[in-house]
């Protein structure tokens, strides 16, 4: 009963209203009945249809012009499912970036002087047509990402949000009025805008990723360049398309695509850009740390995760097996907040691990655009054979494969949805990420020994729990050193009402701060905390007030 309580904590306020539970619904029959009809259409037909919108865009764009690479070369993207050709984007390097800096540098001086309601309307108006597009961006996704359509529609739902969100919480950037200890004093405190802000982005979520920084930036007044990453450009200049048709002036938003090492560097060492914001791998974040030492940037990192999901023998076992179906195998397993290692006490181990793989098992993995398809291809071949790589690291060392351990017959980067049992600490899946559709189970007897294992890591992104005790849920909440915590719950990363394990919707109402400790990151992005990143602070103290 307890267990019940807590697990659905989070659903109930949803559902305490009525008209609440309405829209959830309607909202939920909608996309699925979108998603229906967008199936249906041939590839072919929907990727005209991205053209003829202006939407498949393979420019860069700087100050508000769509540009090739000034020595004209290009790199391709790719369907990871197909290994077909999508199109060409710009290679950009150098100058490119130090045009785009200089323009959204140039656009700053205006676009941090409007009102927080005009900086507001320009954000709604994107956010309304990112939502009439959500579609044509979900099929983008599906394209170069390779994640089922359903849940690409999912993330524009999610990544939109966070425009609509910001273009609220613009208006209530607040400042201070500090009590004088001087009489002739007065004393203030100003938010404004840091400035310029480097905004780099990984391949997972080609849209949120990009949205959770750029709506806080441009609400709060600052301008940007976007670098997505190389696998996943299109959707980010679709969306900035569609932020020129809403009216966010020339240079307020741009994207350089290309070589990341001479992007990357060219951000770093310019004094123009005061904030560099990151999301992708530990090891590229720490550069991007070093490097904006020299010029005292501000730094956000949304780092990598190695997320312990724990499975205590009073879990109920429907909640546990289905909420660590959800921790793991989102997007295949790529995402920062996959649960990479599943701790499974051990009275409950043996029944956890045979009700685990038949719901594995059920898994249908296939193309995106595939009706039934929960589970996608890996981004690309490196990103298999690190999989590959792990899997036998783990069984040379006593790891058992209890389901899948190879690639899938679909060919391509498609890999079979695995689960690993006799799984110990020293193992590499253990230690890093996997970042693919590999669930290694591990077996812990003590809730001390559960603590320890899940923080001897240098990670600290996202943690999960699966009990019925109140008391321990705390106990463990408290004593993890990460984060995010789930409490019998797989999905807390998003503000979203799951439809089912792996498509949801997204409630604007539930926005929470994600970030992580240690070496996952640095700040903290969405909800109101993330405002702060892209502010600074002023004092001001007014003095010599004297009586006229
Ligand atoms: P990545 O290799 O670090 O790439 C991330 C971005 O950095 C891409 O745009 C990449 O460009 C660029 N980049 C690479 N080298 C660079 C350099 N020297 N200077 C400047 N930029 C550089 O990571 P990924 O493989 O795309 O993403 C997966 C990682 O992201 C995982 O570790 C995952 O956990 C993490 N992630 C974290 C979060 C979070 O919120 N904590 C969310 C999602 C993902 P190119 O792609 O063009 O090379």
């Amino acid at each position: 009963m307890a267990m019940h309580r807590l697990g659905l904590h989070f659903r109930s306020f949803c559902y305490r209203s009525p008209q609440l539970g309405f829209l959830i619904a309607r909202l939920a029959s909608l996309a699925l009945s979108l998603a229906r009809n967008w199936m249906s259409m041939e590839p072919q037909a929907a990727i005209t249809r991205l053209k003829e919108l202006g939407l498949l865009r393979s420019q860069g764009l700087i100050g508000g012009k769509w540009l090739d690479a000034y020595d004209g070369k290009t790199v391709q993207v790719q369907n990871p499912a197909t290994g077909e050709v999508i199109t060409s984007v710009p290679c950009m390097g150098r100058r490119e970036t130090t045009d785009a800096i200089t323009s959204s540098y140039d656009a700053f001086s205006s676009w941090s002087k409007l009102t927080a309601t005009e900086r507001s309307k320009y954000l709604r108006k994107w956010y309304d047509l990112i939502i009439a597009h959500k579609e044509d961006l979900a099929f983008l996704i599906t394209l170069e990402q390779g994640k089922p359509l359903k849940e690409a529609l999912g993330e524009v739902i999610y990544g939109a949000n966070f425009i609509e969100f910001y273009a609220e919480e613009a208006k209530r950037v607040y400042g201070d009025i500090i009590p004088p200890t001087l009489g002739d004093r007065r004393l203030f405190v100003l938010k404004q805008p840091v400035g310029v802000v480097g905004a780099i982005t990984p391949w997972n979520f080609p849209l949120a990723m990009i949205t959770r920084k750029v709506g806080p930036a441009l609400a709060c007044g600052c301008t940007a360049v976007i670098k997505p990453s190389e696998f996943t450009p299109l959707t980010a200049l679709a969306a900035a398309e569609l932020a020129l048709q809403a009216g966010i002036p020339p240079g307020a938003l741009n994207v350089v695509m290309g070589n990341a090492p001479e992007i990357g560097d060219t951000l770093l060492e310019s004094r123009q850009v005061r904030k560099i914001t990151f999301t992708g791998s530990t090891n590229v974040g720490k550069k991007l740390m070093a490097g904006a030492a020299n010029t005292v940037k501000k730094v956000s990192l949304e780092l990598g995760g190695n997320a312990p999901c724990i499975v205590f023998d009073d879990a109920d076992l429907d909640v546990a097996v289905k909420g660590s179906l959800a921790a793991k195998f989102r997007n295949t397993g790529q995402t920062c907040v996959c649960a990479n290692r599943i701790l499974v006490q051990d009275g409950i181990y043996e029944k956890f691990a045979d009700a685990f793989a038949k719901a594995v098992k059920n898994m249908q993995v296939g193309n995106g655009l595939t009706e039934g398809a929960v589970q996608g291809p890996l981004i690309n071949e490196a990103a298999v054979q690190k999989v590959e790589s792990f899997i036998k690291d783990a069984t040379s060392k006593g790891a058992k494969i209890m389901l899948g351990g190879r690639r899938h017959s679909l060919g391509m980067t498609f890999y079979e949805p695995t689960i690993l049992t006799h799984v110990n600490e020293e193992m590499l899946i253990s230690r890093e990420e996997v970042f693919g559709p590999v669930a290694p189970l591990l077996r812990f007897r003590t809730e001390e020994e559960a603590i320890h294992m899940a923080n001897d890591t240098n990670a600290g992104l996202a943690a999960y729990i699966f009990t019925s005790s109140i008391p321990r849920s705390w106990r463990v909440s408290e004593a993890l050193e990460y984060g995010l915590v789930g409490i019998n719950e797989g999905i807390i990363s998003t503000e979203v009402i799951p439809i089912n394990t792996f498509i949801y919707i997204s409630m604007y109402i539930l926005c929470c701060p994600f970030g992580g400790v240690k070496q996952s990151g640095l700040g903290r992005e969405g909800s109101k905390y993330g405002m702060d990143e892209y502010l600074e602070t002023k004092y001001v103290c007014l003095g010599n007030i004297k009586d006229e």
